[in-house]
């Protein structure tokens, strides 16, 4: 079940609560918080009900349920410690199309009713869709030490400039900057010390004097290989501030739902078989943006300097005097060999390590193979699913033992990550029965082996099979 979340109005609107007992009464008490028009259907009432009544600030229809109940009601909150009458009234009031909130029943339910953070104005509801109000709970708990209470009386003072800031500043690229700067200057700290017209004053200021930026700026960002956890802070912040985001096809959703909501996505897909763009399009959509005055981040898989073609992208934009940075990601090599298990150098296995990449006849032809079959190294092999048996036989062919462990890693740190084991002599095999597909990275050396002990992500490696043992 996928929950739409929203904020509801209910202002004057009759919202019926049935069940006169203590939950009830929390119920009614939060729906009054609304400004709703509660009416509580029960036999009997708490005492606080009871004395709501009294202050007409409730209206009580006294008895058992009656279908007429339901007449005219915005919501229905169903707490009565009857399931079958829970049953009914849900019913009922899916014919007349009104929600209806089962207290601790989700599956009875036709809507939910969030943990809340309260900034009034600023609301944060938290909901586990019924699968764990506690975690829900905790969550809450959390966010409440995170969140300033000054925000209630920051988004007061916002809204009543809300017209000014739209006016002055009609470009919402603009007004997000403004926002952002207004959020490190000191109107927070002012009215924290309670001085509110300072503060107002110092917002105003601020609004007076900003000024369009002339240009737009590059970051180069490396969204590491799939697992979010793996992006660096200063990579997170980049993608909260962008405007535009031009992503690899390699960049992983999760990575991408952490920026910007309003930001512009644009895939930039190089792969054979989907919208294809070329560097030079890639580059002019850089420039067209960066011009604009936007922030644009460039974000790709893994590293922005590792087989990424980073380079020059950052030579492009220093020949149109476009401003840039370089935020570093986790490159596939790293992260696929941690993933697996597999340490890349070790003391009695390899001293150095090499990232290479062999995607076509023509860089496998450039690669010095002599130094790559060397021993006590390991190799950590880039783009090279569709020329496996290729490499298998150059190695081998430039001395390279057929007995070299090898660990061939798809989806590294992605839930559906496999890693397959095995020795250099049946790598070609071993990935054609393992149907492997990109992205995967090749990690050949003693070191590969490790894999098979060491691994501690998702499933175990397909190794240690009869085949292997044969081969090896
Ligand atoms: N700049 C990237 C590499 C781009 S080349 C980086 O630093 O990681 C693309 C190749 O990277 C793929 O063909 C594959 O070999 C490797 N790769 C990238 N992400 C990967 C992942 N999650 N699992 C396995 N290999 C990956």
């Amino acid at each position: 079940m996928k929950l739409y979340p929203l904020f509801a109005d209910l202002a004057g609107r009759r919202v019926l609560v049935v069940g006169g007992g203590v939950v009830g009464e929390r119920k009614a008490s939060a729906l009054l918080e609304a400004g709703a028009q509660v009416v509580v259907g029960a036999p009997e009432l708490s005492p606080a009900l009871m004395s709501w009544v009294e202050q007409t600030r409730v209206q009580w229809l006294r008895g058992s349920f009656d279908e007429h109940w339901l007449d005219d009601a915005w919501l229905v909150v169903a707490a009565t410690d009857d399931p079958g009458l829970h049953q009914r009234i849900r019913g009922l009031a899916d014919a007349r199309h009104i929600f209806v909130n089962v207290v601790d029943d989700a599956e009875q339910s036709s809507f939910h009713v969030p943990a809340v953070i309260d900034r009034s104005p600023v609301t944060v509801a938290i909901s586990s869709g019924g699968h764990a109000p506690m975690l829900a709970r905790l969550l809450r708990e959390r966010l409440e030490t995170l969140l300033d209470p000054v925000i209630g009386s920051l988004a007061g003072l916002l809204g009543e400039m809300r017209g000014r800031i739209r006016e002055r500043l009609p470009d919402i690229a603009l007004r997000r900057r403004y926002y952002e700067r207004l959020l490190v200057g000191p109107v927070q700290s002012l009215l924290r010390r309670g001085q509110r017209a300072l503060a107002e004053a110092s917002a105003e200021r601020l609004l007076e004097t900003f000024d369009v930026p002339r240009s737009g700026s590059v970051v180069l960002l490396g969204a590491g290989p799939g697992d979010p956890g793996l992006l660096t802070l200063r990579g997170l912040r980049a993608l909260n501030e962008a405007d535009v985001i031009l992503h690899d096809r390699l960049v992983s959703h999760e990575v991408l739902a952490l920026a910007r909501r309003d930001a512009e996505r644009i895939e930039v897909a190089k792969q054979a078989g989907h919208h294809h763009t070329t560097q030079t399009q890639i580059h002019a959509l850089m420039l067209a943006h960066a011009a604009a005055g936007k922030r644009v981040v460039r974000l790709k898989g893994g590293d922005p300097f590792v087989f990424g073609r980073g380079g020059e992208e950052l030579e492009f934009l220093r020949q149109n005097g476009i401003p840039y940075e370089v935020v570093p990601g986790i490159t596939a090599a790293l992260a696929c060999a941690a993933y697996a298990g597999v340490p890349l150098t070790h003391r009695d296995h390899a001293q150095s390590v090499r990232f290479v990449t062999a995607h076509c006849r023509d860089s496998i032809d450039t690669l010095d193979w002599a130094a790559l079959a060397q021993e006590k190294q390991t190799l950590a092999v880039y783009m090279g699913t569709s020329e496996l048996p290729m490499i298998q036989q150059r190695l081998v062919a430039h001395g390279r033992s057929g007995a070299t462990p090898f660990a061939l890693v798809e989806n590294g740190s992605r839930p559906e990550q496999r890693v397959i084991t095995g020795v250099l002599g049946n790598l070609a095999e071993r990935a054609v029965a393992a149907e492997v597909r990109s992205p995967a990275l090749l990690i050949v050396g003693e070191v590969a082996a490790l894999a098979n002990t060491l691994a501690w992500f998702g499933r175990p490696p397909l190794g240690a099979s009869p085949a292997w043992t044969e081969a090896a």
